[in-house]
This record gives structure tokens, sequence and C-alpha cells, in this order.
């Protein structure tokens, strides 16, 4: 068993744990300690490093970039950003990206746009948001409010008014509830940090009628699932939403902060000049690493790849739970997998499992209360994968046992 170095009670505020494991650098899939532990990493920095670690390639687009410019600030126009916009719109009906540097930020610049199109088009009483049971936006406030957990938001209230709840996947109440003073619906179309959970096909269906019927924006929040993770580009097409306004950002810039918001021209008709507005999004570094990441996530035979390693990964998992006869379900698609302990007290001690895992070598992570999360860097092997999930039974077998 290993000796996680540790860090103790570091000038953090305490909203942070008081003991970190200690990293030093990585390498493919793998984490070291600064005493030279070795970590299968199967949470990517919850969902970012897409590439993994210690890559020449992104090391040399960061370099050279920060010779020539690093920064200009959004006064000013730069090549990598203008060709990473470009891209980015071309990915579907979108007219305009807005940049910015972490998936709440993202979500802010999505929800202000929704309310410049319901005010300005359909009137000032048109300012509400639909969010979901179980969602997860961010902890900016006006992405909090777009949170339903209550653990995230209590402490904050009162949050921006206009957010309202349904539940997620449930499509009984929509119709009913999204009425005029509705000028968007905010969701996730696979859910991550909730528990892994996919949308369902009639949940989507009915969203995309209601939405367009009554002319409501769907915002798609793809910071987790979205750009290759799930096998797709955008996690929307596993259950056929059809998003007005796509956010993403984990990923993106390959472990560098950046977010872009994808508007259509519908909405981008009722921005006006100095509406919103940020000093480091899009800035020529990230964005550079981003066209390059961009041009390798959507590559088809990428894409494919990552399907059939979550497919194994799904497989894998299943097969785990059911050798040690636990009683659970795995969840999600592509490369964010949850593994859902059906048995509440079992799943008391999902972070008994996560310390002990840390012990034999291998890092993951939760979602919600019951689900043991899993998404590796997106270049893993199936070799990796098996050898990640033996130490994964190894863990459950040796605590649920106790
Ligand atoms: N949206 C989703 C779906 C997320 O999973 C997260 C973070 O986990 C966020 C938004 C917030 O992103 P950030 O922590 O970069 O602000």
């Amino acid at each position: 068993m290993i000796q996680p170095s540790i860090v103790k009670n570091p000038p953090y505020p305490r909203n942070y744990a008081s003991e970190f494991l200690l990293l030093d650098r990585g390498e493919g899939i793998y984490l070291f300690d600064e005493d030279g532990n070795r970590y299968r990493d199967f949470a990517a920095g919850i969902a970012v490093n897409a590439l993994g670690y210690g890559r020449e390639d992104l090391a040399k687009i960061a370099h050279d970039q920060m010779l020539k410019l690093i920064h200009v600030s959004n006064l000013y126009a730069n090549k990598p950003a203008l060709e990473l916009a470009e891209k980015l719109v071309g990915s579907g009906d979108f007219a305009a990206v807005h940049f910015g540097n972490s998936g709440s930020e993202a979500n802010e610049a999505a929800l202000k746009y929704a309310r410049i199109y319901g005010k300005r088009k359909k009137g000032p009483d048109c300012y509400h948001y639909l969010s979901f049971t179980g969602s997860f936006h961010g902890r900016t406030m006006g992405a909090l409010a777009a949170t339903s957990t209550a653990k995230y938001r209590e402490s904050y209230e009162p949050l921006a008014p206009g957010f309202h709840f349904a539940e997620y996947n449930n499509v009984s109440r929509l119709e009913e509830v999204l009425d005029d003073k509705f000028c968007a619906v905010i969701v996730e179309p696979l859910q991550g940090e909730g528990g892994c959970t996919p949308m369902n096909r009639d949940f989507a269906e009915a969203l995309n009628r209601i939405c367009r019927e009554k002319d409501i924006l769907i915002i798609a929040d793809e910071v987790q699932a979205g750009m290759a993770r799930c096998g797709e580009i955008f996690s929307s097409s596993l259950s056929g939403l059809k998003p007005d306004i796509v956010t993403l950002s984990k990923p993106l810039a390959a472990g560098l902060p950046l977010s872009a918001t994808l508007i259509p021209e519908k909405v981008n008709d009722y921005v006006h000049l100095g509406d919103h507005g940020g000093t480091f999004g899009g800035g020529p570094v990230t964005t550079a690493i981003a066209s390059y990441m961009w041009d390798i996530l959507t590559e088809k035979s990428f894409l494919e790849e990552i399907r059939r390693k979550g497919f194994f990964l799904e497989e894998q998992l299943m097969r785990t739970a059911s050798e040690i006869g636990l009683k659970a379900h795995v969840t999600g698609a592509g490369l964010l997998r949850g593994l859902v302990l059906e048995n509440e007290e079992e799943a008391g001690k999902i972070g008994d499992i996560i310390t002990d895992a840390r012990s034999r070598g291998l890092i993951i992570l939760r979602a919600g209360s019951n689900v043991v999360r899993l998404a590796p860097p997106l270049v893993i092997t199936e070799e990796e994968i098996a050898e990640g999930l033996g130490i994964l039974k190894e863990s459950m077998k040796e605590v649920l046992s106790a």
C-alpha cells in the first residue's frame, strides 16, 4: 500500500478539505505525488485533462504562443481565438462565441444572453429560467441559482430571482410549468455531479417541442459531458436534445482555464455593444491549445475509440460489481461513468472507497450521494481501464466487507 504524500492545513479557506494529496507531476494517465508514488488517474482533474499529462505537443504550443503574445484583453483580437471561434461556431447552428475562463462563467454568459433575448424580444417579464433536480451549473451566484442541490445553495440565499426547478427526466409537468415568462431552460444533457445521469429521449423530445412552440431557449450545459467525453462532440446528441445555446469548458483547453458559450443568430441579433465582456476570456495561449484540442477531439476515429472504450469500461464495471456481489448499476456514457451503489449503507462508504483506492494507486471521484464516478483521460487504453478496475474491485471488497 502507498503512503500518499499529504499536505495538511494549507492556507486555503475552510470550504476546502484540511488535507490534500500533494501532486507533483503527470505522465500519460499517471500522476505522481511529491514522494514519487504513482497513481492511475480516473478523475482527470474532474473531467478536464482529456489528453492526459506530460504532453510535448501541448507544451510546445503554449510555450511558442507565450513567447509570441500572452494576453491582449477583449479590446483586441488575436489569431488563435479567431481560429477557435470559427471552429466552434461551425460545429452547429451558431453565430457567435463568448469566451470565458470556467464552466460557471460559460453558464453566466448563457443566462445573460437568454435574458437579453427574452426581455428584448418578448418583454420585461420574460426573464425566468427553468432548471432541474440533480443539476450542477457552477458556484458563481447566477450559475448557483440554477443549481438545484441544497447544500451548495443554502448559505448564499437569497439567490438571483427567476429560477425554478422541475424534475429531471420527467415530462409530466413541463408543459404546464413553461409559460410566457420563461426565457430559457438550462439543462445538462448528461448530469455529471448529479450522478452521471443521461437525459432520456422522451424528455429531450418534450423540451425540444415545448421550447420551440413557446419560443423558450434551450441552454445545454456541456461543461462536463461535452467535447468527446461521452463519445460525441456534444452529449445532447445522445438523447436528441436540440439546444439553442451550448456551454463548454472543462477539456476545452486541455487543462488550462477556458470556456465558450455558443449562441445562435436569433440571440445575437438582440445583443448590444457592451452587454457582456471579460478581461481574460479568449486569450491567445488558451485558445491556441483549444484550437489544437478541438481538431483532436472532433476527429471521427477519436470519437469512435471513446465509444468503444466507454462500452468496455461499462462492461468491466458491471462485471466488477457482480463479481463482488454488489447491489449496483452502471450509468453515464463514453468515458464518464458512474457506479450507482443501491444499498444506502454501502453508499455511505464511498468516501472510504476513494481513500482506500488512492492508497492502492487509483484516483477516482464521487457524484451525488451514492455514485462512484470515473472520468479518466480520454487517451486511456483498455488495458489501463482493466488495471484501474482491478484496483477498484480490491478497494470495494476491502471497504465494504469491513
Ligand atoms: N457545469 C457543469 C455541468 C459542471 O460539471 C461544472 C463543474 O463541475 C460547472 C458547470 C462549473 O464549472 P467550473 O467549476 O469550471 O466553474
